[in-house]
């Protein structure tokens, strides 16, 4: 099966990704962690470049091609091979993330972003996507807490406030539109908690 994570800044993500991985091993399943932007060594590079802003003079909808490039890669490399090899795999951001971040900033034509998002996916769709919500301030507190002093935030933690707001209400629709592959979760809680909901969407929708 393959499973998607998604949220804003601070909600945990990397951190449940780890627990998803623990759980589904010690109930006998073969499974690996991955993340987007990246996955696979060609999008990994093409990570460096998308956080470090020197894209920046290309515009919205190069950067959102390039985006969907990287994930066409860890598609191809990671993804599809684990699968058909029958292990599951677990995703902090996918194709989600695209249509909240890239789209939020609105400036881009939905229809563009719909059109990108089909011929990168060709029809490969999360069997089940986790969206971890909560208030943007307390997300925002979170990921400075664990920066070290030394890192520099990347372009798009250096957003407004009211872009991480816009942010949080486009994932929150995504969850209400495609609830047949999303489960919401309250991300406010502690670890263990947010781990536990999600242990429990997990069997319940993939498992029973
Ligand atoms: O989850 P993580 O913080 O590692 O994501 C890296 C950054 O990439 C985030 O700051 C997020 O804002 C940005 N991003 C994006 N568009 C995507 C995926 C991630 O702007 N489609």
């Amino acid at each position: 099966a393959f499973i998607t994570l998604e949220g804003g800044e601070g909600a945990g993500k990397s951190t449940q990704v780890k627990h998803i991985l623990e759980r589904l091993r010690q109930a006998g399943i073969d499974a690996v962690g991955t993340r987007e932007p990246g996955g696979s060594p060609g999008a990994e590079v093409l990570r460096k470049a998308l956080l470090s802003g020197v894209i920046e003079p290309l515009g919205p909808a190069a950067e959102a091609i390039l985006f969907a490039a990287a994930r066409v890669d860890h598609i191809d490399k990671t993804i599809e091979p684990a699968l058909s090899a029958g292990i599951w795999v677990v995703s902090d951001r996918f194709a989600d993330s695209t249509r909240a971040y890239q789209g939020a900033l609105g400036r881009l034509d939905p229809r563009f972003l719909r059109a990108l998002e089909r011929v990168t996916l060709n029809e490969l769709y999360p069997d089940l996507t986790l969206v971890l919500d909560l208030p943007v301030e307390e997300g925002l507190a979170r990921a400075a807490r664990r920066r070290t002093p030394a890192e520099t935030l990347d372009r798009f933690e250096n957003e407004t406030l009211e872009f991480h707001q816009g942010l949080r209400a486009a994932f929150l629709e995504i969850a209400a539109a495609e609830s047949a592959r999303c489960v919401l979760i309250d991300a406010a809680r502690s670890e263990a908690d947010v781990a536990q909901s999600i242990w429990d969407a997990i069997t319940y929708r993939l498992m029973d």
